[in-house]
């Protein structure tokens, strides 16, 4: 099995870091778990055909996790793709699939496009096979089989947010990710022993106080001491840590953006370091800190 981090970061804008997508290939055949801002172009920097990704999960419609949709499908499209995608994801996916092509925001783009007879046709891949999904298992083929649970996001009565786990049946390897979420004992359960927990880590201990005081950022995220804490119990043999909020840059733009996050004087690469020693304290597994390109082999 190989993990490749696609993108590691948060909703801001961070030239270094695309939105979240992890791309998961088990005997040759693709899973992505998220496709945000920049997922496509990473899955070809990574040596990864889009038109053969053909299984996407999305953890929950925030934008950072699904912007990047639209463009691999409709990309993928004018790449002559050949199948049209399964794509899994919470109640409300079939309605933002529904906005995108044909009668949707891209409906000129294609109609354009399908003058041509090489656009029509493959014209069936812009209708996707949406599944919206309830926790249990969501998916299964057979080299996988995906199961879901609720994690603590955004308010479910707004839109449910999911935490994922990839088992292969025949290499006997697991994966977790965490989509973005609170520590949720659901989400250790889900995990328990597993080869390789995704987990996100969004803000730096550092960040938090600011955050509570600014009253910016409604929704829940984990942080590192809280992480070492929930990777230790659900016995993950390897953590990763990711959907970083961009507080490691040095880009001027992006720490002005992340300056309402935390004061903008502790925002560099130095804080990565914190991030780690403060998940160590109580996770004694093999950690890493995810950036772009990341590759992890199980
Ligand atoms: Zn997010
Ligand atoms: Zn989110």
């Amino acid at each position: 099995m190989r993990v490749l981090m696609l993108g590691t970061s948060a909703a801001a804008p961070d030239p270094d870091r695309g939105g979240s997508a992890i791309l998961i290939t088990v005997e040759g055949h693709h899973y992505l778990f998220d496709c945000g801002a920049n997922a496509t172009r990473s899955m070809i920097a990574g040596n990864v055909d889009p038109t053969t990704v053909n299984t996407v999960f999305l953890s929950h419609l925030h934008y950072d996790h699904i912007v990047d949709f639209p463009y691999f499908l409709l990309t993928t499209w004018i790449c002559n793709r050949e199948v049209a995608p399964v794509v899994v994801g919470p109640e409300g996916t079939q309605n933002f699939v529904d906005h995108l092509f044909a009668d949707g925001a891209f409906a000129k783009d294609i109609e354009a496009r399908m003058q041509y007879a090489n656009r029509k046709v493959n014209a069936h891949v812009l209708t996707p096979d949406v599944r919206e999904c309830a926790p249990g298992v969501v998916f299964e083929d057979e080299r996988v089989v995906v199961t879901a649970c609720y994690v603590e996001h955004i308010p479910q009565e707004i839109t449910p947010c999911f935490g994922l786990r990839l088992d292969a049946k025949k290499e006997g390897k697991s994966v977790s990710f965490s989509g973005d979420t609170a520590p949720c004992d659901r989400f250790v359960e889900l995990s328990m022993g597993v080869d390789l927990m995704i987990h996100e880590c969004t803000f730096p201990e550092s960040a938090l106080a600011f955050r509570r005081k600014a009253n910016v950022g409604t929704w829940s995220h984990t942080s590192p001491i809280e992480l070492g804490k929930l990777a230790q119990a659900a016995k993950a043999e390897r953590l990763v840590a990711t959907h970083f909020g961009s507080y490691d840059t040095t880009n001027p733009i992006v720490k002005k953006i992340m300056s309402i996050h935390m004061p903008a004087e502790i925002i560099g690469p130095d804080l990565l370091e914190e991030v780690a020693a403060d998940i160590q304290k109580s996770y004694d597994g093999e950690l890493r800190l995810a950036h772009d390109l990341m590759r992890i082999d199980l």
